[in-house]
């Protein structure tokens, strides 16, 4: 079995359910109430990815507190990781705008590396606004893929974290 650990990170707007969706996938649990997160914390979980060479993946997964100014300490946040999930809010439009910030200055840092998108609060149904098509251009636009998450359900976020977590070892065993 092989063996790897890989930094990664959690990238969008306040609010939008970065620090949910780390609790949701490292402890599988939500909790209501609300916590922001100051500066940085990072969890570690370890995956079993189902590849050619069957290889265990540990990620180290950094959660920012958001909309912070991209100043020589976001920078040193983004160094060394080989990937990061950036997440909206299907609620708030203007989340998915921020994305295209923070994806500039993620592979500012980090050139080539692989980027997931999820689109987090699906179970709020009735009060969504972002549409697929919307989600599908902006991922096509930045080479990438999304996914329809809910911290609060767990819908998408195993399958986002695992996708990135294999487009990150498939890149690595490329090169
Ligand atoms: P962060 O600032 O991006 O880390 O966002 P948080 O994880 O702190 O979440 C912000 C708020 O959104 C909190 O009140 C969460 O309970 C709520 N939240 C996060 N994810 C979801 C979700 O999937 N569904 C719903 N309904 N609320 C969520
Ligand atoms: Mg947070």
């Amino acid at each position: 079995m092989k063996q790897l650990t890989t930094k990664v990170c959690l990238l969008g707007d306040f609010s939008v359910g970065k620090t949910s969706l780390v609790r949701r996938f490292v402890e599988s649990r939500f909790d209501d109430s609300y916590l922001s997160t100051i500066g940085v914390r990072v969890s570690r979980k370890a995956l079993q990815l189902p590849l050619a060479e069957p290889t265990t993946l540990t990620m180290l997964i950094w959660d920012m507190a958001g909309s912070e100014p991209f100043t020589s300490i976001t920078r040193t946040y983004y160094q060394g990781a080989s990937g990061a999930l950036l997440v909206c809010d299907l609620t708030r439009s203007e989340t998915l705008l921020s994305l295209n910030n923070y994806i500039h200055e993620f592979r500012s840092i980090n050139l080539d590396v692989p980027l997931i998108i999820i689109a987090n609060k699906s179970d709020l149904e009735s009060q969504r606004v972002l549409t697929d098509e919307l989600l599908h251009s902006t991922a096509q636009t930045h080479r990438t893929s999304w996914f329809l998450g809910s911290a609060k359900t767990g819908e998408g976020v195993e399958l986002a974290f695992q996708a990135l977590g294999n487009i990150i070892c498939n890149q690595r065993s490329s090169t």
